[in-house]
């Protein structure tokens, strides 16, 4: 394979991983052509314009240059309603009579303008003021979803929305414990504009493009033609896309979207709806800020204001506590918010909290609602708590944030540590919710991970809402869960700022409990993603006495973890959902099978899930998997999957 072939393969690789979703081989796979490149290229001194080593981002700038936009870039008009919306149709239609209008997601990021120029990517710039931005060339040029050539091969600029995906986030924050970002917008944002390139590289970023600035010849008369021809470059473009024709079919797109909302893996803040045909967009022109041919329709407004009653103080799972403002209920993004995170101490003084004051409230992410500041003079102060609400021991403070350090007595730490130990991701004890674990608790005097193993359904059948058939259930998954591997157990226990992505890690470098709890700061920081701080905090873990009787006493019980075989095949790698009924095979036969060839079944849909396996009537699940843009396959595809394998 010469150099251009290489690159080709392994870009062709990357689209199909990054843009699609849908990689073809394993990551192994692609490391080792790609570290055969690296060599090649150190060899020969040679590195052509597309190959994927310009990813990794080069040297630190020391300024911003300017970028001279080839055609300007306007911002949009908005409407705020849908009886604004349907005016501004009115409006079109009666200059142009009947068209389409083509409706997108209006992704909440950082707009970049692209340049391509003899089919390769030479440049990419903020949209600054619209005439002028700034040259973010080489931070663009990690985003493996901006393709570094193009099969156009005029010279053009190609506008997208920069975005931060929510999973890219999560992964990030777990990873930098110490350097949170605050949310995708500003994740994206800080990432862009930062002149060092490797940061930019280290965010995971993406751009999705929509609008073509300026282009050398292109033929290419509407929306839709454009979508296709981005497609074709293989850029990724917004995910839901659709033409229509009259005010009602747009409204019911919106009111689509606007339930798909909550499930997309990034942020968006409204719908684009731009007149369909290049031409008629002509006729109608521009005013001095936006064009008339499209307008943003805007969901609700993001930020509210409303009053601060107080703050409550849970205790989290390692002590942490976590103050919650109690609001006075109001309606934000179609929702009733009467909570919302205050996050630690510190940043109550920052914001200048106050109780009985109003305070303004947004819902960050879209999901869990934020105080972002106070809205007016005054209130009552908020006092930093020296004790525990829950047990009354003395905290300590440790850096932002306040501490009950006893964890061996202080209920909400017992419960907590119980359910995560129970949680999906780690035992996956069918039937503990954490309203049962409080009973087991509060009834039965449970007061460790170890003392599940010791239930009789005679004690569970004591407990009220308990018949025979729910305590045998819990009582057998409870010794099912004897049998976890090592990745799900050192998950469980629960450890500081350990996920489940770091502890498979720390499963495969050290393929024991024994060996995990014996190693030092130094081999912790080897791993890829472990800082100073987590690492410091698994080596405490297993200084302190009680968790070493913990692990010692589910021990002795017979769990003896054991790192789970990674099989190779047809589903490696992939999470997947069977729902509705098959005709050949039982859940059990079909769970085997997807095991065997490498995959692993979830029980729920959710954005982690890679494919659903639809038999007859499928319901709710399908529904979802539809919503979130997950794949689904029949059985009879299946079948042909495993025969292919
Ligand atoms: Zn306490």
């Amino acid at each position: 394979m010469d150099m251009q072939q290489m690159v080709q393969q392994l870009n062709k690789w990357a689209y199909e991983y990054y843009v699609l979703d849908n990689p073809s081989v394993a990551d192994t796979v692609y490391d080792a052509l790609y570290d055969q490149l690296v060599l090649l290229e150190k060899q020969t001194g040679i590195v052509l314009p597309d190959s994927p080593t310009h990813r990794v981002g080069g040297e630190t700038l020391k300024e911003f240059s300017q970028h001279k936009h080839l055609k300007r870039l306007y911002s949009l008009d908005k409407v705020q309603s849908f009886g604004e919306l349907s005016q501004w149709m009115e409006k079109v239609q009666k200059q142009l009579g009947n068209v389409q209008f083509s409706l997108e997601l209006k992704y909440d990021g950082l707009t970049i303008n692209v340049t391509y120029d003899q089919g390769k990517f030479v440049g990419a710039a903020t949209r600054g003021k619209g005439i002028v931005g700034e040259d973010v060339t080489e931070q663009v040029k990690t985003i493996k979803t901006v393709p570094l050539s193009i099969p156009y091969t005029g010279l053009c600029e190609i506008q997208g929305e920069g975005i931060m995906k929510l999973s890219n986030l999560e992964k990030y924050n777990k990873k930098h414990p110490n350097d949170q970002l605050k949310n995708a917008r500003n994740g994206v944002a800080g990432a862009i504009r930062n002149l060092n390139p490797k940061v930019t590289a280290e965010r995971n970023l993406d751009v999705v493009f929509y609008s073509l600035g300026y282009s050398e010849g292109m033929q290419i008369g509407s929306q839709s033609q454009l979508v296709d021809f981005l497609k074709s470059c293989q850029m990724l473009t917004s995910n839901e896309f659709a033409v229509v024709e009259t005010f009602e079919q747009a409204k019911a797109q919106i009111e689509k979207i606007g339930q798909m909302r909550p499930h997309f893996d990034f942020l968006i803040d409204g719908v684009v709806v731009k007149v369909n045909d290049f031409e008629l967009r002509e006729q109608l022109g521009y005013t001095d800020k936006f064009p008339k041919w499209a307008v943003a329709f805007k969901f609700d407004a993001e930020q509210v204001a409303t009053t601060l009653l107080d703050v409550d103080w849970q205790v989290g799972r390692t002590g942490k506590l976590t103050p919650v403002g109690l609001l006075e209920p109001v309606e934000l993004c179609g929702a009733t918010i009467g909570r919302a995170t205050l996050n630690n101490f510190g940043d109550i003084t920052r914001k200048n909290l106050h109780k009985n004051a109003l305070v303004f409230v947004r819902r960050s992410n879209d999901v869990i609602p934020e105080v972002l500041g106070s809205a007016e003079q005054g209130g009552v102060a908020i006092e930093k708590p020296t004790h525990c609400p829950a047990c009354g021991s003395q905290l300590q403070e440790v850096g932002a944030h306040l501490f009950c350090t006893n964890a061996e007595n202080c209920r909400p730490q017992i419960v907590a540590r119980i359910s995560h130990y129970c949680s999906k991701n780690a035992c996956d004890i069918d039937g503990l919710s954490d309203k049962t674990v409080e009973q087991l608790v509060d009834c039965l005097g449970i007061s460790s991970v170890a003392d599940l193993y010791t239930l009789t359904t005679e004690q569970l059948l004591t407990l009220e809402g308990f018949k025979q058939r729910k305590a045998n259930n819990i009582v057998s998954a409870i010794d099912k869960s004897k049998s976890v591997n090592l990745e799900r157990f050192i998950f469980a226990l629960g450890l500081d700022n350990v996920g489940s992505v770091t502890a498979k890690d720390l499963a495969t470098k050290y393929g024991s409990v024994e060996a995990l709890s014996q190693a030092s700061k130094e081999s912790l920081l080897e791993i890829d993603g472990i800082g100073e701080i987590v690492a410091e905090g698994i080596v405490q873990y297993f200084q302190e006495q009680q968790n070493v009787e913990i692990v010692q006493k589910l021990q002795n019980i017979g769990i003896d973890p054991q790192l789970s075989e990674t099989k190779v095949g047809v589903f490696t790698g992939k999470k997947i959902v069977l729902t509705g009924s098959l005709q050949n095979y039982t859940r059990s036969q079909a769970t085997k099978l997807i095991e065997e060839n490498g995959g692993e079944v979830s029980s729920s849909v959710s954005k982690s899930v890679n494919l659903v396996i639809a038999g007859a009537e499928a319901g709710s699940k399908l529904a979802k998997a539809h919503a979130l843009g997950i794949d689904v396959i029949t059985e009879e595809q299946f079948q042909q999957m495993l025969e292919q394998n």
